[in-house]
């Protein structure tokens, strides 16, 4: 998937765990809190789009009122409230609701995600100031004038440039009026956002696809390993994934400068390509392979794991972009993926089924009979950890 590392709190845990996700520094945003008078305000009716309002990058402020309209605001899918990109289509801003969280994103610079995720507490019916701020590297959201803070930097696939837009859901379960956009900020640029954006290195790992592939085995192009012992380790593990697997996978690229990846292990980019990092496990690969069966049904692999094993707000954003992108540990494509890949690394040392329960606990033989249904695993691994 695009996204490159995630950094929350909550996914430290995970993190450590699948090896695949770097934590760069999380820091809670510390605004100046240096208030301006908007420059101007535009007003806009819900779902316009004009790029005569559309916010601009570097520094502004969208804030719209939200109203939610169920008993329960928390008892909802996965909403989105606000999306726009800036009038040179360098940044994006996107504000959804995902069961009790609120979730907020600002892309920003080449590379950088600013994104935060905290529980929102709303009430049916109450009206909520929602702001979103930004200037220069730092960013703000508050709702009725109390700072959410937790905002975390992440490197985010490289930048996408957006056509200019502005758009506010009216779903069934949320109102959003009173749209206003600014080209001023009511936050300062903190200097150490700065430093840490600047520290930041893009991936720009297409770059590598750009080389030779060093040879193909089965299929599959492998590009820029240091020797035939690690591409032989390589190709042994495309040896132990079922054809359904190994066919869809084109190509395998080891990236020796691990700052490239960030602190990932392994990265999916698309339906049938993987990165993987110098000293990566063996868990990483068949975690990679997994997402790229998955991303080939549209997630729809990972949609029904959802339904089946996780509750709440992790269903819900099954098979969906979530806050961290696909790296989010809630979303079902990880939880797939990370279970996947946990059992051929089981299997690769020889573990029993009571080790891999001791890990995924009651869920566990369910969940290997799903990876075997679903042609993630061959009978082989299967039937050495059913028992
Ligand atoms: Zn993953």
């Amino acid at each position: 998937m695009p996204g490159l590392c995630s950094i929350d709190n909550r996914l430290k845990k995970f993190c450590k765990e699948s090896g695949e996700v770097c934590v760069k520094s999380l820091r809670t945003l510390i605004a100046g809190l240096v208030f301006l008078a908007p420059l101007w305000w535009g007003p806009l009716d819900a779902r316009s789009s004009d790029a005569g309002v559309v916010p601009q990058s570097g520094a502004g402020m969208i804030e719209f009122t939200v109203r939610p309209l169920k008993a329960d605001p928390s008892d909802v899918d996965h909403v989105v409230l606000m999306q726009a990109s800036s009038s040179d289509g360098r940044e994006f801003y996107e504000i959804q609701i995902v069961g009790s969280d609120v979730l907020v994103l600002r892309d920003f610079g080449p590379c950088v995600r600013s994104a935060n995720r905290a529980p929102h507490d709303l009430k049916q019916s109450g009206l909520y100031t929602f702001l979103l701020s930004w200037n220069g590297a730092s960013t703000k959201f508050a709702i009725n004038g109390r700072e959410i803070k937790g905002f975390d930097l992440l490197v985010n696939s490289d930048y996408h440039q957006h056509a200019p837009f502005i758009t506010f859901g009216a779903a069934e379960s949320f109102q959003t009026s009173g749209i206003r956009v600014s080209s001023r900020s009511d936050i300062s640029p903190d200097p150490a956002d700065r430093s840490l954006v600047e520290q930041i290195q893009c991936p720009r790992l297409g770059q590598l696809l750009d080389a030779k592939p060093q040879e193909q085995y089965r299929g599959v192009l492998l590009y820029g390993f240091p020797g035939q012992p690690e591409r032989g380790r390589a190709m042994g593990y495309i040896d132990l994934l079922p054809d359904a697997v190994a066919n869809g996978i084109k190509r395998i690229i080891f990236v020796d400068a691990a700052e490239r990846m960030g602190g990932a292990q392994g990265l999916t980019t698309s339906r049938d390509t993987f990165f993987l990092r110098k000293g990566y496990e063996a868990g990483t690969f068949f975690h990679e392979a997994t997402h790229t069966l998955d991303i080939q049904h549209n997630a729809g692999f990972s949609a029904a794991w959802g339904e089946k094993f996780l509750r709440d707000e992790a269903r819900q954003v099954a098979g969906r972009r979530s806050i961290l992108g696909a790296l989010d540990s809630s979303s079902a494509s990880e939880q797939l993926a990370q279970f996947s890949g946990m059992v051929y690394e089981f299997y690769l040392k020889n573990k029993t089924f009571a080790d891999l329960e001791t890990v995924f606990g009651p869920q566990t033989k369910a969940q290997l009979d799903f990876l075997l249904g679903n042609g993630f695993i061959t009978r082989d691994v299967y039937e050495r950890l059913a028992r």
